[in-house]
């Protein structure tokens, strides 16, 4: 379904990825694991083309397709979704106006008002969020974990295939962080889509079980596991060979 390879990337000619290659299947879920900087957040960016990230080398193919030769709202189109890891507010555009132009757009269909909320309503009620939460701006003054829960709106109204998730675990409550894990995992079961979580902690894979877990090292995967490497990094770091376990003096 996606493969990305032998990719590298630079930003005012820096190099921040390099030689990176990954290939997702369908209804696969994938983890990346990596240091602040390593290029995970470069990664998800590339992936929906933002024009601030230079390929050099490398390519990357979705659904058979090259994807470097898509504008981002083709990729959209596409399947492809990304939840950034800081959801940016857009005061003055309703919610409710842009999701429903953007679902018309996605499936060439026109929606009545009525039958929007009704699919509006019903995720609304799904993931634990109020009504007129439809009807306010874009992100706007909207909390951290508010702000991932209209990622999930969008989400389950746009019913993308490939999702990417870019910490939509930070600055969430425990109680919301397992309301969003608990959508998340029923969207994958009631969807033949696939995942690309990135995470530091594990909370969210007890629900969303990676088939893979790869770690980034300075712009590169390094190593790739099972999901019990997510469990092995939460519990000892990045740096095993300094296990925590192994430096316990037991006198
Ligand atoms: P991560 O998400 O793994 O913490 P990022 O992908 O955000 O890391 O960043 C990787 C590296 O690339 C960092 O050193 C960051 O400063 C740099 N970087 C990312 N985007 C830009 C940019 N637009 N301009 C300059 N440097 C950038
Ligand atoms: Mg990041």
């Amino acid at each position: 379904m996606l493969e990305i390879n032998n990719l590298t990337v630079s930003v005012s000619d820096k190099i921040i990825l390099k030689d990176f290659s990954l290939t997702i299947k369908e209804h696969e879920i994938h983890t990346l694991m990596g240091l602040n900087g390593s290029g995970k957040s470069t990664i998800c960016k590339v992936l929906m083309g933002d024009p601030t990230y230079k390929i050099v080398e490398g390519s990357i193919f979705y659904k058979g397709i090259d994807l470097l030769k898509q504008d981002t709202v083709s990729r959209a189109r596409m399947g492809l979704y990304l939840v950034n890891q800081n959801p940016i507010e857009i005061p003055g555009v309703k919610n409710s106006e842009m999701l429903r132009v953007a679902l018309e757009q996605k499936n060439n269909k026109h929606y009545s008002v009525l039958e929007f909320y009704k699919i509006v309503n019903n995720i609304l009620e799904k993931i634990k969020l109020d009504k007129d939460f439809i009807h306010r701006g874009i992100n706007e003054n909207m909390s951290g974990g508010e702000r991932k829960k209209n990622e999930l709106l969008h989400l389950w109204v746009l019913e993308p295939d490939l999702i990417i998730l870019d910490e939509i675990d930070s600055g969430v409550d425990i109680d919301n962080l397992n309301i969003i894990s608990e959508s998340l995992k029923e969207y994958y079961e009631t969807h033949n889509a696939s995942f690309l979580i990135i995470t530091h902690h594990t909370n969210i894979l007890k629900k969303l079980v990676p088939n893979y877990v790869h770690i980034l090292n300075d712009g590169k995967i390094i190593e790739s596991k099972d999901h019990t490497l997510a469990f092995d990094i939460e519990n000892n770091g990045f740096n095993r060979t300094n296990k925590v376990s192994e430096s316990i003096d037991y006198e």
